[in-house]
């Protein structure tokens, strides 16, 4: 689950992490006001901060560094009026709702830190660059080595000497160095306490030295949370964070009813039971010439009428010019698929070619389902196996 800055900066400020203050608004009016807060609060640059679930906003003209309520108000109007298009957003972009209006900071370098989950040494750890802000993918790409890495303890996390040790190896000296090792313990922290899946601050700034911080400061000006969806029952701060808005309508409801859907960019619309059956499905479908439109595990214990949302959530996307149904079923009985094949045709219809293959538990009863509901479903294949359905629904939709 993703959550939007203000909300990750929220949780920083929680932990004790330095986050300049700010207000979030919905309105060009509520905008300035807050604009106007940041100013008669003393601060001399207000920061006007899309709030969308997709970064590169300051790339694409989403994060206005404003000196005056004016430039603030321009901003505003800008942002709530135009879609953010970034190399992270689909490519019709995002509408923007939401904006953050930050107290901005005096920046004399910005770093990247972030804690994650490494799949490959199967453990949590702490990367950092001194070379942060918006260009850290480029980095990333180019000069891998520009990017440290510190794996936590599985057990007892980040330790302060591997947090100190990484501030040196970024370059903070005297003073910052005990505040940027601060950071990344309270980092580290939040991303085991909350179960995060990514904490990330980018940039992490040092400020330039002043009367007060003749060394400077290090502050955190953004901040990209995501968290596990399965640890949502023991995180409910988090997961009231959850914004509707922001999510695929059709995976939500898919989600209401117990189903994993996730939309992708093909055609071929595959209902299948098992992450694994799906994944296998849409490979062969590939092999076979298609590209799958989306991801859609009914399970084990669907209900009928689960089942034949999963159709309705399906065939409601306007790209799909096939549906492929592929059961191995084990609890899943076939005859369930069956039945909400015959209903969703009722009720929605199958404009397009059908392919069906079942095999498993009940099958001969759904076989015979299907075969009585033959005529009501013009558009309907049965399959022998799976690369024989593969082909066929391939077949049946080139050219379409
Ligand atoms: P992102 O592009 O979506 O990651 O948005 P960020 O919040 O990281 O902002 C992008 C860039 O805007 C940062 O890397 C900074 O260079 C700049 N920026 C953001 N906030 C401030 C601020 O308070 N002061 C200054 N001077 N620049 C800022
Ligand atoms: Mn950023």
């Amino acid at each position: 689950m993703r959550v939007h800055e203000f909300q990750a900066r929220q949780l920083l400020a929680e932990a004790g992490v330095p986050v300049p203050s700010g207000g979030v608004a919905t309105t060009i009016d509520e905008a300035v006001k807050a604009a106007e807060t940041v100013f008669a609060a003393g601060g001399s640059i207000a920061v006007v901060k899309a709030q969308v679930h997709a970064g590169g906003r300051g790339k694409a003209g989403f994060v206005k560094v404003c000196k005056t309520v004016d430039e603030a108000r321009t901003a505003a109007t800008f942002m709530l009026s135009n879609r953010m298009v970034s190399p992270q957003t689909p490519p019709e972009g995002l509408a923007v709702s939401r904006l953050l209006v930050a107290s901005g900071v005096d920046i004399a370098k910005e770093f990247y830190v972030a804690v994650l989950t490494d799949r490959s040494t199967r453990r949590n750890v702490l990367i950092a660059s001194a070379e942060g802000g918006v260009d850290i993918e480029h980095v990333a790409e180019t000069r891998p080595e520009a990017i440290l890495k510190q794996p936590l303890d599985p057990v007892t996390g980040l330790h302060p000497y591997m947090a100190r040790d990484m501030a040196f190896r970024l370059g903070f000296q005297g003073k910052t160095v005990a505040q940027a090792a601060d950071i990344f313990l309270k980092l580290a922290r939040t991303f085991i306490e909350k179960d995060a899946t990514l904490a990330e601050i980018n940039p992490l700034v040092l400020t330039p030295a002043s009367a007060a911080h003749p060394e400077g400061q290090v502050i955190a000006i953004d901040a990209k949370f995501t968290f596990d969806d399965n640890a949502m029952f023991r995180q409910k701060q988090v997961q009231a964070f959850f914004d509707p808005a922001e999510e695929n309508p059709s995976e939500i409801r898919a989600n209401e009813f117990g189903l994993s859907y996730v939309a992708l960019d093909g055609t071929i619309g595959c209902l299948v039971n098992g992450a694994g059956l799906a994944m296998s499905t849409m490979d062969i479908v590939k092999l076979h010439g298609g590209e799958p439109a989306n991801f859609l595990d009914v399970g084990g214990s669907a209900s009928e009428e689960a089942v034949t949302e999963a159709f309705r959530i399906i065939l409601s996307d306007a790209r799909v010019n096939g549906v492929l149904v592929n059961i191995f079923g084990g609890i899943m009985q076939c005859d369930r698929i069956a039945r909400a094949i015959i209903a969703s045709a009722k009720t929605v219809g199958f404009k397009v070619p059908l392919v069906v293959r079942l095999e498993g538990t009940n099958v001969t009863e759904a076989r015979k389902l299907l075969e009585a509901a033959r005529g009501d479903i013009p558009t309907m294949q049965t399959a022998g196996d799976l690369t024989d359905a593969a082909k066929r629904i391939v077949a049946a939709t080139k050219g379409a």
